[in-house]
């Protein structure tokens, strides 16, 4: 069949600051060299010139529907929809209502619209509406929801690390053979008491992908996510709280304010939905437990045969093979043959393979707690004199690129959330114009299911943003958190494990050396939450 064409071209003032790519002209060479192409004859052009898209009161649009309507053209063509028209619903009435019944084929080159092609998509998504889109949606979806998550679906936009998701389909997940070793070295570094940060650091020297990274290479995407592509102690810290690695799901942790407001906010543990033994677990019971009780820190560090636990034991590492201190008893005699006892830690690296592994970086124990004691009192001090330029100052070591980026999510974020609450605007409009029978019922289906789309996609992506602010907000609550436990240490005058534990993460120690008759050591205190502060 060959065709009569109308071509339509329209230029708004809005489109101006577009430039050449728009101009009537460019529109003009684009619909005429495809009406070429097809051997079809060029009838008219309708030109509208610095008239808006948001509505059809518009001179030539309205004489090219007259000529539709009298039978001189029976299609019309656009560069694209936009040009036609910026209101989805009034597009729909023309592309999916008027001009099918007139007989008329509308094509919309750069977007592929061509209403000759679209016949019979519309009834599958009948149903689905439908079910969707009754009056009390929200709490449908709610329940439902909470149904899939008591049956153990996986819910997440993405696998944990370690798994792939099984779509639709039972187990919800499966042991991804990449990734799970990885998995469970992470657990097995952690049972042997090593920290958060130097797992993390022990597998960026190795070189191992980081989750987030491994994900978008595995579906073959760039990562959005700027800055280092690192592990941290953030990323291992949570790694170790997922129950997924013992087989469970637990679901639910987070939801919106309400249907109206979809701020996320997190719920309380008791509302939490964990479905048990949904899937094969990556890490033993007994491994897990291990690791669980060393995030309650405490345990950290083993006795000696008399079964004291040394006062700085698992905390001290050697600056230079970075393996952990030893507790000694220590002794020398003075040169009037006193005898002198003392606590000091060696490398066990020395202790047990000497020099040839490393050298003795011998210390007492007395000098830690002075270095310990005094700096907690300096830091103390510092907070009480600035708190605020001491977190400030901690946050800018920490993440150094992390607020720009935190801002710039944020802003996505506000964005995607103010479309969304759009787009369910007007898919309760339609919904209205449904029950109104205004507009065709196909023709408000087929304009759902494209809103259903937008709406899936952009929820996914926003609920991966919230995601991502979620871990800055993570690292400030670290900050204050640190701040408050070195304010309440203030009036120390001894240091006790239990306080240790809490405030310290390691304490890095390098090897004596004499530089001009004076004996030097460098001994790095990393503290917990914060890392090093200067
Ligand atoms: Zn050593």
């Amino acid at each position: 069949m060959t065709y009569q064409v109308g071509a339509y071209l329209r230029l708004s003032r809005d489109d101006e600051r577009d430039g050449e790519s728009l101009s009537i002209e460019n529109q003009r060479a684009i619909v005429t060299d495809y009406i070429t192409k097809k051997g079809w004859t060029l009838i008219d052009s309708y030109i509208d010139d610095g008239l808006t898209g948001t509505n059809f009161d518009r001179p030539q649009f309205q004489r090219m529907i007259d000529d539709v309507r009298n039978g001189r053209i029976n299609c019309v063509v656009v560069k694209d929809l936009s040009r036609f028209g910026r209101n989805y619903i009034q597009i729909g009435e023309y592309t999916d209502y008027l001009f099918p019944t007139l007989g008329c084929r509308f094509i919309a080159i750069n977007d592929g619209i061509d209403t000759l092609e679209k016949e019979n998509e519309l009834m599958p998504f009948k149903n689905l509406v439908n079910e969707w889109y009754s009056r009390d949606q929200s709490k449908k979806v709610k329940s439902a929801k909470v149904a899939r998550a008591k049956n153990g679906y996986f819910m997440g936009a993405y696998a944990p690390y370690g798994y792939i998701k099984n779509e639709q389909k039972q187990p919800p997940l499966l042991i991804d053979e990449h990734a799970a070793p990885t998995v469970l070295r992470i657990f097995e570094m952690r049972a042997t008491g090593m920290g958060y940060r130097t797992i993390a650091t022990k597998l960026n020297e190795e070189q191992i992908i980081p989750p987030r990274e491994y994900y978008y290479n595995s579906i073959g995407k760039p990562n959005p996510k700027k800055g280092l592509k690192v592990w941290s102690d953030v990323v291992v810290r949570e790694l170790l709280k997922n129950e997924a690695y013992i087989g469970n799901i637990v679901q639910m942790r987070k939801g919106t304010i309400s249907y109206k407001n979809k701020t996320q906010v997190n719920r309380p543990e008791e509302e939490w939905i964990r479905a048990v033994g949904t899937h094969e677990p990556i890490v033993s019971m007994e491994l897990w437990d291990t690791a669980c009780k060393l995030a309650n820190r405490g345990t950290v560090g083993k006795s000696n045969k008399d079964g004291e636990i040394s006062l700085f034991s698992g905390l001290l590492k050697c600056g230079d093979c970075g393996r952990s201190m030893k507790f000694i008893r220590d002794s020398n005699t003075r040169k009037d043959g006193h005898r002198n006892n003392h606590h000091a830690y060696i490398c066990c690296g020395y202790s047990q393979a000497g020099r040839a592994v490393c050298s003795p970086h011998r210390t007492r124990e007395s000098i830690f707690s002075d270095l310990i004691l005094n700096d907690i009192r300096e830091k103390a001090q510092l907070i009480t004199l600035d708190e605020n330029a001491i977190i400030a100052e901690i946050k800018r070591k920490k993440q150094a690129d992390t607020t720009s980026e935190q801002k710039a999510v944020e802003k996505k974020l506000q964005t995607l959330r103010h479309r969304l609450s759009e787009l369910e605007r007007l898919i309760s409009k339609l919904y209205e114009e449904m029950v109104l029978e205004d507009i065709p019922r196909e023709m408000v289906l087929d304009m759902m299911e494209k809103y259903k789309k937008e709406q899936q996609e952009k929820s996914i992506l926003a609920a991966q943003l919230a995601e991502q602010l979620t871990h800055s907000q993570e690292v400030d609550n670290d900050i204050h958190e640190w701040v408050s436990l070195i304010r309440n240490s203030m009036g120390i005058d001894k240091l006790d494990r239990e306080l240790l534990i809490k405030l310290v993460d390691k304490i890095v120690v390098g090897q004596k050396t004499v530089v001009d008759g004076v004996e030097r050591q460098e001994i790095t205190i990393i503290y917990s939450l914060v890392g090093q502060v200067d």
